[in-house]
């Protein structure tokens, strides 16, 4: 349940206009940007270092879109360090 930022009514979350007075929701507007959508979650994993930008960038505004993103980073970051122990390990093998 939401309420309209201007005069109060009791309005639909998915409202974007208040049906009683015609104010356009913002903060709706703004909630609805902060989808958590996981392609955030794909792009910290491609693009480890956009994912930590922006969910240092968002850790606020957009908390669930930011936590994507800094999983997307952190995935990233351990299959690395798994990829290179792997391989650290293969050489090991190699070596000896
Ligand atoms: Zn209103």
């Amino acid at each position: 349940m939401a309420y309209c930022r201007k005069c109060g009514e009791v309005i639909d979350d998915e409202a974007v206009i208040c049906p009683k007075c015609g104010v356009q929701q913002k903060e709706y507007k703004k909630a609805s940007d902060d989808d958590g959508s996981i392609l955030w979650l794909l792009l910290g994993l491609l693009i480890p270092i956009a994912g930590l930008i922006l969910w240092i960038m968002w850790k606020d505004d957009k908390p669930k879109s930011a936590r994507m993103a800094g999983i997307g980073f952190l995935v990233n970051i351990i299959l690395w360090i798994v990829g290179v122990a792997a391989m650290f390990s293969l050489v090991g093998l190699y070596m000896h």
